[in-house]
């Protein structure tokens, strides 16, 4: 092995274009010693898709490099072998944005400064550093849009950075991959996702490509339709650092400059992005914001634990085809359209009256693209708990939200084939549906397709009672 003083530690940057901290250490050195952890002993360790994707990606990025050192357990234990092994004297790292992340990282440079290594560590992954866009008191915004307009206005990012081509790389023993045993397997029920994810930053590349040539027109009002693939699919590679959110903007800015008729829907596009940002300054300022609400009052709501809704809601069977679909499609994609998350998640919270933080924790051991800050944001925004939220009173009802934005059904069909034969006006409420329709379309409620857990009509009231309830203690 030959002689190296750098280390560049990959963590949610699994990327080599436009990665400006790896560009920096191959700055600093040609030669490089590429380094993942998995962490042990987490406060949060990744969820079981979670895992699946990380696999992946680990062995696309490693395909690329060449080669990868790989090591499981605690950085600063692991960090300190290799510096005493290995005579390493820089350790080159992107920032991470979750509390526990950076805690770690604190530790990290602090003990390696003790023993004569520096540390540099480059922002990464976001468009803005959180806390940098304040309103004009140089207080954080609370609220999206004007949050967003500000962002926007000074928006003027540097031009993404190429792959570096210099990459000459130096290998310590590493761990097989395979032994991190990350994939499921009896079952293994994540068979059905490699049809629809390509981990890696080619994977990133060809979502991307795809989504600007046939997604980007009509983002606008397509992005509501959950049977239409109208929308980027490039939540995990995000999440994962496959690709930088401003490889993105530069790229949907050039399609604009090709075809300026893309403007607006690249407007709404961008702005989607802004709600990431907006996910991350709130996580900056509250780092307890997957556990608590935001709005206080919230901790005094009389919320209910019910195991046996818990798991029809997990399962999709609820009764609701809406609610239900949007389940099925967790359990066969991984992920879930950000329409049918707000009906599922207004359905836990308000109908089910179950704790928010229960659904967030499900969706973080089920999506591809389970982040920190996104989906608890995502979660307190429905909650109606957390900051710029939906009111707590704005109640969806599952009926008419399937009716409006699957009307049809096709999104249904799909993803509960047993309601395939059903006609349109009962497709999203098949217990309306007269016993010869159910017969002829091969449905019976409670038997291969279950009757509503709950009533609707009963449940708005029992909400808003709860919520009266919360206000007057
Ligand atoms: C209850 C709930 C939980 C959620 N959990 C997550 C999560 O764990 N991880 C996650 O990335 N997103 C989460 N979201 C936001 C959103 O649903 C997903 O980002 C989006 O569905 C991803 O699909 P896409 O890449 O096709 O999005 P597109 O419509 O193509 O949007 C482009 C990108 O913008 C970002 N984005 C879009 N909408 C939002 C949003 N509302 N908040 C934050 N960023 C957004 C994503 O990075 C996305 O990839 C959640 C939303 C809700 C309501």
């Amino acid at each position: 092995m030959n002689k190296c003083s750098t280390v560049y530690w990959f963590r949610q940057d699994l990327r080599l274009v436009d990665n400006a901290a790896l560009t920096h250490a191959l700055e600093m050195e040609d030669l490089i010693l590429p380094l993942y952890i998995y962490e042990t002993g987490t406060s949060r360790p990744w969820g079981a898709t979670s895992k699946w994707w990380l696999h992946h990606s680990l062995k696309s990025l490693k395909n690329d490099l060449g080669s990868l050192c790989l090591k499981r357990g605690n950085p600063v234990q692991i960090l300190t072998d290799l510096v005493e092994n290995t005579g390493v004297k820089h350790m080159v790292w992107a920032k991470r944005y979750d509390p526990f992340g950076q805690q770690t990282d604190a530790q990290v440079k602090a003990h390696l400064t003790t023993l004569g290594v520096t540390c540099h560590e480059m922002p990464s992954g976001l468009l803005h550093e959180p806390g940098e866009t304040l309103n004009q008191s140089g207080k954080p915004f609370q609220v999206f849009t004007p949050y967003w307009r500000a962002c926007r206005s000074r928006l003027n990012l540097k031009a993404p950075l190429a792959r570096p081509d210099n990459l000459t790389l130096s290998l310590p023993p590493s761990d097989r991959l395979e032994d991190w045993k990350l994939l499921p397997s009896k079952p293994d029920w994540a068979e059905s996702f490699h049809h629809m994810w390509k981990p890696g930053e080619i994977g990133a590349q060809e979502r991307l490509n795809q989504f600007i040539n046939h997604g980007l027109k009509g983002y606008g009002t397509r992005r509501n339709i959950p049977s239409d693939s109208g929308t980027s699919g490039l939540s995990p590679h995000l999440h994962w650092g496959e690709m930088s959110p401003r490889y993105i903007f530069h790229a949907i800015q050039n399609a604009c400059l090709h075809n300026p008729d893309l403007s607006s829907d690249a407007e709404v596009f961008l702005s989607e992005l802004g709600w990431r940002e907006f996910s991350y300054d709130c996580l900056a300022r509250f780092p307890e914001l997957k556990d608590k609400s935001l709005r206080l009052a919230f901790e005094q709501f009389p919320w209910q634990e019910n195991s046996s809704h818990l798991e029809a809601w997990q399962c999709g069977k609820t009764g609701y085809p809406i609610v239900d679909a949007g389940m099925r499609q967790l359990w066969k994609m991984g992920w879930m359209h950000n329409r049918v998350r707000m009906i599922v998640a207004s359905f836990l919270t308000k109908h089910l009256l179950i704790p928010w933080q229960k659904g967030e924790q499900w969706f973080w051991d089920t999506l591809v693209d389970a982040d920190e800050a996104s989906n608890a944001m995502g979660w307190q925004w429905v909650a109606g708990c957390g900051v710029d939220a939906a009111p707590y009173f704005r109640i969806f009802n599952p009926v008419l939200q399937g009716e409006k934005f699957d009307p049809q059904g096709h999104y249904v069909r799909q993803w509960i084939p047993e309601l395939k034969g059903l006609p349109d006006a009962y497709i999203h409420q098949p217990w309306k549906a007269p016993p010869m329709i159910l017969g002829a379309s091969g449905i019976t409620l409670g038997k291969n397709y279950p009757h509503p857990i709950v009533d609707h009509a009963t449940c708005r009231d029992r909400a808003l009672q709860a919520y009266k309830q919360m206000n007057d203690s």
